[in-house]
C-alpha cells in the first residue's frame, strides 16, 4: 500500500520533471532570447521548478501523514473499546501497550505497567512465560493457550491467550501483540454446574434408595393388610353365615312362633348380615380382579338366553315395585365370551336399574355394530346428577341411597367395569337426574378375535387390595 503510494509520487515527480525539462528548454529556444536574458529566464525556470515540486511534495506528504494518523486513530479506538484485554510487549518483553480492558481484568493501570515486565506473571509462572515468548519470537502464533495468572489483588485469573509476534519494516522481531479472553467466570460456572449435576445424581440416588425402601415397607404393609383382610373375611364369613342362617330359621318360625317386634328386629339382623356378606364378597371380587387372578374362559353365549335369565332373577323385585321389563332390538345374537363374567355384569346393570327406579320401565336393547355388540340397559329411575357421572365407577362411590333394604356396597360398578375390561369391551353411561339412565355395555362378538380394549374403563387402574381366601 505504502509502496504503491511512494511509487506513484516518484513517477509523478519523474514525469513532471521530464516534461518540464523538455518543454521549458524548447520554449526558451523558440523565444530566441539573447545571452543575458536567456540566463535570467533559465534561472527563473529553475526556481519555478523547485517551487512547483516543493508544492506537489508537500501535498503528497500531507495526504500520506493524514491517512496514516487516521488509520492509527482508528486502531487506537479499537484498542481502547475492545472488551478483551489487548497487551503489546516490546522486543525486551516489557509492556508497550495496555488497554482499558486489561486494566479492568488485571487491576493495574497502563501508567503503572508500561515499560515494565508483565505484572500478572507470578514467580512460579515465569519460566512458562519466557518459553511462550520464545515460541512467539520463533514465529509461532498462539491460538487460545489456556493460562492461569494473577490479578492485582492476588486472585487467580484464567484466560485464553491469542498472540503473535510483531516485526519492524526490516522484518526483525519487535515485540508481541496479545489478545486475552478472560474465562475465569465461565469456568467457575461450568465447574459449579458440574458440581450441581454430581450433587443431583447423588440426590437422585439417595431419593431412589429412600423410595425403594418406602416401597418395600409399603409392600410389607400391603402384604400384612392382605393377609389380615383375607383372614378377617374368612373369620367374618363363618359367624355371618350362622347369623344369616339362624335369623332366617327364626324368621320362618322354625324355633317356635315369634311376635311382630321380634320379627322386625330379626329382619334387621338378617338384612344387615346379608349386606355385610355382600360387601365381603365384593371386596374379595375386586381384589381378585386387581391381582389378575380372574381368568377369562370363553364359551358361546346365546344373548337372548342370558337376558332372560337375568330378567327372571330380577322379576320378583320388579313385580313387587310394579316395574315393566322391555326387551327389544336385535335378537339371535351369539357371543363368544366368558359366560359367568358377562352375566355378572348384566345382572349388576339390570339390578341397579331396578334398584334405582321407583316406577316405569327397565329395558334391555341389543344392537350389533360390525364385530361388536352393544347392550343398552335403560331405566326411568332417579338418574345420576351430572357431577357424579364420572365417578360412579370408582370404588365405594354411592350417589343415590334408595332405601335401607338396598343399601348396596358401592362396588358393583367397580367390579363390572373391571370385568368389562377383561372381556375386552367398554362401558359407558348417559344419565339425567330425575329421568333415568342408560348404561351401554359394548363387547366384541368374539372375545378370542378382539384386541384388548384401548378405551380402558374408568376404573381400569388396579387397586391395591390383594385378598386371597384362605384355603
Ligand atoms: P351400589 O349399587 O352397590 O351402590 P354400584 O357400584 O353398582 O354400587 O353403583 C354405584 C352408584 O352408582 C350407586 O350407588 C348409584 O348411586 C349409582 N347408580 C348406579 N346405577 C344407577 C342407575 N341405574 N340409576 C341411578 N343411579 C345409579
Amino acid at each position: 500500500m505504502e509502496r504503491r503510494y511512494a511509487l506513484r509520487v516518484a513517477l509523478t515527480y519523474a514525469a513532471f520533471a521530464a516534461l518540464w525539462i523538455a518543454l521549458s528548454d524548447g520554449a526558451l529556444l523558440l523565444l530566441g532570447l539573447d545571452g543575458e536574458t536567456a540566463a535570467i529566464a533559465s534561472a527563473v525556470k529553475g526556481w519555478l521548478f523547485v517551487a512547483v515540486t516543493a508544492l506537489v511534495l508537500y501535498g503528497a506528504t500531507r495526504r500520506f501523514t493524514r491517512d496514516l494518523s487516521g488509520a492509527n486513530r482508528r486502531l487506537e479506538q479499537v484498542f481502547e473499546v475492545s472488551p478483551l484485554p489487548i497487551v503489546a510487549l516490546d522486543a525486551d518483553g516489557n509492556v508497550a501497550r495496555w488497554n482499558a480492558a486489561a486494566e479492568r481484568v488485571f487491576g493495574w493501570s497502563a501508567a503503572e505497567v508500561v515499560g515494565r515486565p508483565l505484572p500478572f506473571v507470578p514467580a512460579a509462572a515465569r519460566t512458562e512465560s519466557r518459553q511462550l515468548l520464545e515460541r512467539l519470537e520463533a514465529g509461532e502464533t498462539l491460538h487460545g493457550v489456556e493460562l492461569t495468572r494473577q490479578r492485582r489483588d492476588g486472585a487467580p485469573v484464567l484466560f485464553r491467550l491469542y498472540s503473535t509476534a510483531l516485526v519492524d519494516t526490516e522484518g526483525d522481531f519487535s515485540g508481541v501483540m496479545a489478545v486475552i479472553e478472560d474465562i475465569t467466570e465461565r469456568r467457575a460456572a461450568v465447574d459449579e454446574l458440574k458440581r450441581y449435576k454430581d450433587h443431583l445424581e447423588e440426590l437422585v440416588d439417595q431419593r431412589t434408595a429412600e423410595l425403594s425402601e418406602a416401597n418395600e415397607k409399603l409392600q410389607r404393609a400391603t402384604g400384612a393388610k392382605d393377609s389380615f383382610l383375607a383372614n378377617m373375611s374368612h373369620e367374618l364369613r363363618t359367624p355371618l353365615n350362622s347369623i344369616i342362617g339362624f335369623s332366617g330359621l327364626l324368621l320362618q318360625d322354625m324355633a317356635g312362633p315369634i311376635n311382630d317386634e321380634q320379627r322386625k328386629q330379626l329382619t334387621m339382623v338378617n338384612t344387615a348380615g346379608n349386606h355385610l356378606l355382600e360387601l365381603i364378597n365384593d371386596v374379595l371380587d375386586v381384589s381378585r380382579i386387581a391381582a389378575g387372578r380372574v381368568t377369562v374362559e370363553p364359551t358361546e353365549v346365546v344373548l337372548d338366553e342370558a337376558i332372560e335369565s337375568v330378567r327372571d332373577t330380577m322379576m320378583p323385585v320388579m313385580r313387587e315395585k310394579g316395574l315393566e321389563f322391555v326387551r327389544d332390538g336385535q335378537a339371535g345374537v351369539v357371543l363368544t365370551t366368558d359366560r359367568r363374567r358377562f352375566e355378572q355384569i348384566l345382572l349388576n346393570l339390570v339390578s341397579n336399574a331396578v334398584k334405582f327406579t321407583a316406577r316405569g320401565t327397565v329395558g334391555v336393547h341389543v344392537r350389533t355394530v360390525g364385530e361388536t355388540v352393544s347392550i343398552d340397559v335403560t331405566d326411568t329411575g332417579i338418574g345420576i346428577p351430572p357431577e357424579h357421572v364420572e365417578c360412579i365407577f370408582d370404588e365405594f362411590v354411592q350417589v343415590n341411597r334408595p332405601d335401607a333394604s338396598h343399601e348396596g356396597t358401592g362396588l358393583g360398578l367397580t367390579i363390572s367395569s373391571q370385568l368389562v375390561r377383561l372381556l375386552r369391551g367398554t362401558i359407558d353411561v348417559v344419565s339425567q337426574s330425575g329421568s333415568g339412565s342408560t348404561f351401554t355395555l359394548t363387547l366384541p362378538i368374539d372375545w378370542t378375535d378382539a384386541e384388548l380394549a384401548s378405551d380402558a374403563p374408568r376404573n381400569g387402574e388396579p387397586i391395591s387390595m390383594h385378598l386371597e381366601e384362605p384355603r
